[in-house]
């Protein structure tokens, strides 16, 4: 089994939290871009050994900007380059404002049977500071026509964290998002990347940041309204109705290979990661001249540890011991039960039944500091 990622890097704006590497030139390259990813999966397609290909992923940047042609060619081209009777899951990601009528019809005759959707709030104000193009008012229109046309698997993306976001708007987002039953939701807290607009409108004093406790309780107000509402809480950031976790994102936390394509594309399969340049015209460039792009990286025997542990202490489905056991050995199976020890004492950690190292819902709010702990290089 595997899955295909392909990277749409064009957006008709840049929204000022964003570090993604996407840039405003698709009337440019559009139609080369989308030809050199169908030339570089001609290239690499060996890279899935045969595998079926179950899950077809196009993320960006915004691949609901790319022209209707350019979406059926590319559909079209993937279709000739790989066996596509086999997939599960099509998902293309949009902006809910380039969600017309039109481009609904167009998408189940390609295969899409998925839209993912950059929502982040329903404050519009807030959608204003931080650069999106749409309002809140859009996104109940878009999904309401995603459905007229079929398309029955939504997910939602939603940030907490935003400035001038208060536990009053989080909570009022929260329930304007489940007013619209999409059958995923996922959720990240706004971090400040380096060199973003957001950035250096907090470092001029332009913008506050909301304190961590505050988010802390955006968090649990979210894990709450959800679970209540009857979703499972899968993966730290992710939530799904029964029978709609994110197949494609399944892969990348359960160490299924899965080949990128296009700019800024990442790949791994099992044991290489590779790495597309985040520079369009060095892409285009290098794959249409016929060399692949990419630069690769081994990984070390602990650092597949690191990310074995990182990924499934993420899960709900947790670290299997068995298999970390006999993957990675007894000195990393004793550095992992000592540093789990305190943790399961205190109430963060546990193991269950059939012996998997899982995240308590105490847990999962530190997080970050028990996966370093039991990672071997955290
Ligand atoms: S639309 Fe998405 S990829 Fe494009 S700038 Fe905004 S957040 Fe980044």
């Amino acid at each position: 089994m595997a899955g295909v990622y392909v990277h749409i890097p064009f957006c008709a704006s840049r929204c000022s939290y964003c570090d993604f590497f996407s840039t405003l030139q698709l009337e440019q390259t559009g139609a080369d871009y989308v030809e050199a990813v169908l030339a570089e999966a001609q290239l690499r397609r060996e890279e899935l050994h045969g595998e079926t290909v179950r899950t077809l992923y196009l993320g960006g940047g915004t691949p609901s900007q790319l022209p209707l042609p350019l979406l059926s060619r590319l559909a079209a081209g993937l279709g000739e380059c790989f066996d596509l009777s086999g997939v599960e899951e099509f998902t293309v990601e949009a902006n809910p404002d380039d969600v017309t009528a039109a481009w609904c019809e167009a998408l189940p005759p390609l295969g899409v049977n998925r839209v993912s959707m950059g929502i982040q709030t329903f404050e519009d104000d807030i959608l204003r500071l931080i650069g999106r193009r749409h309002t809140a008012s859009q996104v109940e229109e878009a999904v309401a026509r995603l459905r007229d046309t079929g398309i029955d698997n939504i997910s939602i993306d939603l940030i907490y964290g935003l400035p001038g976001q208060t536990i009053t708007s989080w909570t009022d987002s929260v329930e304007r998002a489940l007013a619209l039953t999409p059958q995923h939701i996922s959720a990240y807290g706004l971090t400040y990347e380096e060199g973003t607009r957001l950035w250096w409108q907090r470092e001029r004093g332009e913008v506050t940041e909301v304190p961590e406790e505050q988010c802390l309780e955006m968090y649990r107000i979210l894990v709450q309204s959800l679970q209540r509402a009857g979703y499972e809480h899968y993966e730290i950031s992710n939530f799904a109705l029964p029978g709609y976790h994110s197949r494609h994102n399944s892969s990348y936390w359960n160490d299924t290979p899965y080949l990128g394509l296009g700019a800024g594309a990442h790949s791994y399969d099992g044991e290489v990661r590779r790495s597309n340049p985040a520079n369009l015209q060095e892409y285009i460039d290098k794959v249409t001249a016929g060399e692949p792009a990419f630069e690769q990286e081994e990984l070390t025997q602990m650092e597949r540890y690191d990310e074995r542990v990182m990924l499934g202490l993420r899960t709900a489905r947790g670290v299997d011991a068995d298999r970390l056991r006999h993957d990675f050995g007894e000195t990393a199976w004793q550095h992992f039960t000592r540093e789990a020890k305190p943790h399961i004492a205190a109430g963060h950690l546990r193991v269950t039944e059939d012996v998997r190292y899982v995240l308590t819902r105490d847990g999962i709010m530190l997080s970050d500091s028990i996966i370093r702990d039991l990672m071997w290089d955290g």
